[in-house]
């Protein structure tokens, strides 16, 4: 008589710590922007960034609305003390979203 292999049924178990990695959604509108577009993040600096990608290639496809956006914001980006505000309320907000 085989002996009954087991080691599989431990494998299967181990594969859920893989899942440790927690992103957000959030829509184009709550970044400020103009659309309800998904922008998904692990943190809100990379929530930020992937919002701007979004909006720079909207923008570059002559999205009027998404030019708008992005121009009051590069205005903004000369003023520090604004952008710090800006980015505290933002965090605020990214923490109070649900993760996915
Ligand atoms: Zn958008």
């Amino acid at each position: 008589m085989l002996p009954i292999d087991n080691s599989s049924a431990s494998d299967i178990s181990s594969k859920n710590t893989e899942q440790a990695i927690y992103m957000k959604t959030m829509t184009c509108k709550q970044l400020y922007g103009s659309c309800d577009e998904l922008i998904h993040g692990e943190t809100a600096e990379e929530m930020i960034k992937n919002s701007q990608n979004h909006g720079m290639e909207m923008a570059a496809k002559g999205d009027q609305d998404h030019i708008q956006v992005m121009d009051s914001m590069k205005q903004g980006m000369n003023d520090p003390e604004a952008v710090k505000q800006w980015m505290e309320k933002f965090q605020t907000e990214f923490d109070a979203q649900p993760e996915d």
